[in-house]
């Protein structure tokens, strides 16, 4: 049996919860509602554990997954901020949508491999998460975190932004940044920690070990004044 988001958020909002949602999974063409939700909440110091009826979930840090524009397939906007052209998920040509792509052949818009640009082996992809990673653990903006990584890039996209101000309206990843962050917020509403609970609703725990929580929350304490956050599991 499966609580409704409103059910849980009702069920929790005494400790602190502000909004629920639940994690939905892809199975072919359908969306498969799972035992994960997302927790807000209007703290900065996150709880370890929230009571659902007589059940302790334990909580863990949620890392949001890299946001990849529909448009120009590059990371870090979402379409509607999107200043670049319009490229082909699969081919990375700027000929076509990528539903009517007639190639053969896979290309990544983002790292030239051969794979669509929405491949979770894409070594973009996989760097892009780790910025959320940082950027979710030590409290960061997404720009800050992707510098602490990746100093050596952004010095570079940095000189680019410089050149191509200079001759055309700029489409670097710099100012795509800087103008798409606002969307990121829905996702962590305005002072939250958010958190991923399992088994919300009755069934018995399960065995996925939390072991990120403790580092990711003493983390948290170091920058306890902006939003933050969590996954969680039960026990
Ligand atoms: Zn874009
Ligand atoms: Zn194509
Ligand atoms: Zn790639």
């Amino acid at each position: 049996m499966k609580s409704t988001e409103e059910e849980i958020l009702e069920g929790l909002s005494s400790q602190g919860v502000t909004a629920v949602k639940r994690i939905f999974m892809k199975k072919g063409t359908t969306l498969v509602a799972t035992k994960h939700v997302i927790l807000t909440f209007n703290t900065t110091k996150l709880p370890s554990t929230v009571k659902a009826g007589y059940i302790y979930c334990k909580t863990r840090l949620y890392i949001p997954n890299p946001i990849r524009c529909f448009k120009c397939q590059r990371f870090g906007h979402s379409k509607t901020a999107c200043r670049g052209r319009q490229t082909c998920c699969k081919c990375a040509s700027v000929d076509h949508l990528t539903s009517d792509c007639q190639s053969a052949e896979l290309l990544c818009a983002n790292c030239k491999q051969p794979h669509s640009a929405d491949s979770k082996d894409c070594p973009q992809w996989k760097k892009e998460k780790k910025i959320q990673e940082v950027r979710t653990k030590q409290n960061l903006s997404y720009y800050e975190a992707k510098k602490l990584l990746f100093p050596e890039q952004n010095s570079m996209s940095y000189s680019n932004a410089l050149k191509s101000s200079t001759s055309q309206p700029s489409q670097t990843d710099e100012r795509l940044t800087k103008v798409i962050v606002p969307p990121l917020i829905k996702l962590k509403p305005v002072k939250p920690n958010v958190l991923r609970v399992k088994n919300v609703s009755t069934t018995k725990p399960s065995t996925e070990s939390p072991s990120t929580t403790s580092a990711a929350q003493s983390k948290f304490k170091k920058h306890s004044q902006n939003a933050k956050q969590t996954k969680a599991s039960d026990q």
